[in-house]
């Protein structure tokens, strides 16, 4: 085996012509263009100087109409579509580049290093256009895809009404429908008309036994009305009789809070006054609310009772709906077949009095009526607390009456 140290040494010496049968790759520009003139001996007559191309006039303009052009791009595909003009493989520098390979060996290394110096500046100017173009861009499209991730969605859940303001809206309709008013009271009342209007006296254990929350100071006399009765006052006292008014509102009661007790709850007041009322209209106008709440068909009863308020008076019951008073076990009445719902009666002579309205002449009947356990038992509601959390899931399972 030969020393391939040897063989290098001896390779180098070597030409191409005198050893045509040379397998060995020939380093990069050794060997001459086939189609070039010969390179044997010098050419002392070509002068690149005047081998228009290369002329650093010719060059230097190369240049400047490359930098200015690269300079007007105010695109990415602008520059792109400028590059062929300035770089590509006809351009005036590749072009130039490519006479240099038939120039003299003494010129080359003049020539070649202006090209080369003008390719590079050129290059370099492309390059750094590119950059700036590119960044240009980013920012733009970040500018203009930007995604303001704390805006709220187009397609929101509608909001649903309250069950119990859907239910008021329905007894509002039935009376309106019956030719009543609809009257409204302030919930912080004067103890006055929540209380010693109604012929509740001042140490009635009914002020205490109805718990009520007053509204410090104590001496102001105000309170959170315990019912909706005080708007029977303040209606006869700003309408006078003959009156047919319904007041649906909130009233409060320091009752504990559980899934039966809420310590602000809503009734239904009703109070009409008018020559000749009796006890039968009363029982005709609250089976009509019962059937326009609880459906046809339910059997109401009046079992006496007594409110200062009313005299005779009476606590309405309906019969339970669900077993029709045939399940000992019924948890919706507790085996009773009956369903307390609210107090009634026919109002008392001293309230009629207390308003200046006269007793002897006119008659009239009132009643109060839960609407958020006339919610229970119409829809199953088994927690009442769940009527009062916010929670759209709750109100969303009425639907949507308008
Ligand atoms: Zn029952």
């Amino acid at each position: 085996m030969a020393d391939p140290l040897i063989l290098a040494g001896s390779g180098s010496a070597r030409t191409p012509a005198s050893d045509p049968d040379d397998q060995n790759p020939d380093p990069v520009g050794e060997r001459a263009p086939v189609d070039s003139p010969p390179v044997s001996g010098p050419n002392t007559s070509y002068d690149p100087v005047e081998v228009a191309a290369l002329a650093p006039e010719a060059v230097e303009s190369a240049v400047d109409a490359a930098l200015s052009a690269i300079a007007q791009a105010d695109s990415l595909e602008d520059l792109k579509a400028i590059r062929p003009a300035h770089q590509g493989d006809k351009s005036p520098l590749a072009l130039a580049n490519r006479e240099i390979g038939a120039l003299p060996p003494s010129a080359k290394a003049d020539a070649g290093k202006r090209v080369g110096q003008a390719r590079g500046r050129v290059g370099q100017a492309f390059a750094a256009r590119q950059a700036e173009l590119e960044a240009e861009r980013d920012e733009r499209v970040l500018r203009e895809e930007t995604l303001d991730l704390t805006q709220t969605s187009g397609r929101r859940p509608l909001g649903r009404r309250h069950p119990i303001e859907l239910m008021s809206q329905r007894i509002a309709d039935l009376f309106v429908g019956m030719g009543w008013e609809i009257a409204e009271g302030p919930e912080v009342e004067a103890e006055w008309f929540n209380f010693d209007a109604l012929n509740f006296d001042a140490d009635h254990p009914a002020r205490q036994m109805q718990d009520t929350f007053y509204v410090d100071p104590r001496e102001r006399g105000l309170i959170l009305r315990t019912h909706t009765s005080p708007v029977q006052a303040r209606a006869m006292l700003e309408r006078g009789v003959p009156l047919y008014v319904a007041a649906i509102g909130r009233v409060f009661r320091t009752d504990e809070l559980d899934a039966t007790h809420m310590p602000a709850f809503h009734q239904v007041e009703g109070l009409a006054v008018d020559e000749g009322i009796t006890m039968a209209h009363l029982k005709g106008t609250l089976d009509r609310l019962a059937t326009e709440l609880f459906g046809e068909g339910i059997t109401t009863r009046l079992r006496p009772s007594f409110f200062p308020f009313t005299e005779p008076s009476a606590e309405m019951d309906l019969r339970c709906f669900v077993c029709r008073g045939e399940d000992a076990a019924c948890r919706t009445c507790g085996g009773t077949g009956w369903i307390e719902w609210g107090g009634c009666g026919m109002v008392n002579r001293n309230v009629l009095t207390a308003v200046g309205v006269d007793p002897d002449r006119y008659t009239g009947f009132a009643f109060g009526m839960g609407i958020d356990r006339a919610l229970m038992f119409r829809t199953g509601v088994s927690d009442m607390r769940d009527m009062i959390e916010g929670d759209v899931r709750f109100d969303a399972q009425f639907g949507m009456e308008i």
